[in-house]
């Protein structure tokens, strides 16, 4: 989706920080089918299985196929608005709701009706591949759990929460361009930021309830060994909850989430109901790690320093083209939305590797916390050895591919670490 691939990739969203490798909102999973009741836990660490690794291979090679497809719809999209007329055509078939003008040079209406449009065009084009990235891929690897009609649910679900915000954030700023066309950008990327830190703070009591059940951890061994963790790293714990992943998922997983009152640590029960108590240890040490560094803070931070940059860019793009092209009538003109898509687009990818970069050191440093803390490396190393099977995570991508994808190192590389960490002096088994 055109304006979709804009969002994930310019906007710093209130992602959560989590534990396994990337892509956590389709993780993945082993060769049994999902199981209601919980499994007893695994005895003795985990051992590679080498089938999984070809598999997870093939799965990663063909979720990048499915990315660079997206990302050539997306921009084929966006030429064809842009160079064949299409965007003038268009704002000019529904001039006719231009007449309302509250500011100078905003018209609310057409401005809405051409995003609309756009947003709707977008979102129906997009469904082919929604539907095979998104269902038939993870459930032909056997890491999805969930009938067609819950996905269907979820993807109304999150079109019905996603086309108001979108629609509300167009009419917004092009209110600014109208009436502060030289420092939209800044007012923009004040928003922006105001927007995370908020939904960052209402996601997990707000968003995520919508499509996970959570409940705080029953009491028992791993409750008290993370509240132990907890106490020892002087921070407060305002939660640890287990969330419902089977119901979509075989994948485990584990994150931060929430600011300020709603953080919180969240565990799979993917996760809970297959691993030793040692690993889930690990798992919650390292998600204590972010808290203690204050992760989402920092990436909130970077994030909103980078969409401000980018802002800055695209107001001199906008500026420069709309002087140059006559068919503009400026730059609150609607027609000017496939070309504002078209520059943060563009910024998005080109920023896409740094702040995976820097998401991929966040995660070490954690990594570096749930060793430390737990002075346990043959646990984290089984752990991840367990996470690269169930959830068909390759340990060794190329280093392009990292360099690129990757917002948290490589499971090969995590689990290298760890042997480091044991082998260096004075580490007590
Ligand atoms: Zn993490």
């Amino acid at each position: 989706m055109v304006l979709a691939l804009v969002q994930r990739t310019a906007l710093p969203l209130p992602l959560p920080v989590c534990m396994a490798a990337e892509q956590p909102e389709q993780p993945e999973q082993p060769e049994q089918p999902p199981q209601s009741a919980p499994t007893p836990p695994p005895a003795g660490p985990a051992e590679l299985d080498p089938v999984r690794q070809t598999k997870a291979r093939r799965y990663a090679r063909q979720r990048q196929v499915l990315s660079l497809v997206n990302l050539g719809v997306s921009a084929a999209l966006i030429a064809v608005l842009l160079f064949s007329g299409l965007s003038f055509s268009l704002r000019d078939a529904l001039s006719a709701l231009g007449g309302w003008e509250p500011l100078v040079g905003w018209q609310p209406l057409l401005v809405g009706a051409y995003a609309l449009v756009l947003l709707v065009a977008a979102t129906i084009l997009g469904l082919p591949l929604a539907y095979y990235s998104g269902f038939v891929l993870p459930h032909h690897y056997g890491l999805s759990t969930q009938p067609l009609g819950d996905w269907v649910t979820d993807l109304l679900k999150e079109v019905a929460i996603s086309l108001p915000f979108e629609l509300a954030a167009v009419e917004f700023v092009y209110a600014l361009l109208a009436a502060t066309p030289n420092t939209w950008w800044l007012w923009t990327g004040i928003a922006v930021l105001f927007f995370t830190v908020l939904l960052t703070n209402l996601a997990p009591v707000l968003l995520l309830p919508l499509f996970y059940k959570l409940q705080p951890l029953p009491e028992g061994d791993v409750r008290s060994r993370a509240l132990s963790l907890a106490a020892k790293a002087r921070t407060r714990v305002r939660g640890i909850y287990s969330m419902n992943m089977s119901s979509r998922t075989t994948a485990a997983n584990a994150m931060v989430m929430g600011l300020g009152n709603t953080r919180r640590i969240i565990v799979g029960d993917t996760l809970l109901d297959r691993y030793t108590p040692d690993e889930i240890e690990v798992v919650v040490a390292h998600e204590l790690g972010h808290q203690v560094h204050h992760d989402i803070p920092k990436l909130v931070a970077v994030g909103s320093l980078t969409t401000l940059g980018g802002l800055y860019l695209v107001n001199l793009m906008l500026h420069a083209v709309v002087a140059r092209v006559p068919q503009y009538t400026g730059l609150a003109d609607p027609a000017t939305l496939p070309l504002l898509a078209a520059a943060v687009g563009v910024f998005g990818c080109i920023v896409l590797p740094l702040q995976n970069g820097f998401s991929r050191w966040v995660e070490r440093q954690a990594d570096q916390y749930a060793l430390e803390a737990t002075r346990n490396p043959s646990a984290f190393i089984s752990a991840m050895t367990r996470l690269a099977n169930q959830n068909l995570a390759e340990l060794e991508p190329s280093p392009l591919v990292e360099f690129l994808l990757y917002n948290h190192p490589p499971v090969g590389k995590r689990i290298t670490h760890a042997r480091r960490f044991a082998a260096a002096p004075g580490l007590r088994s």
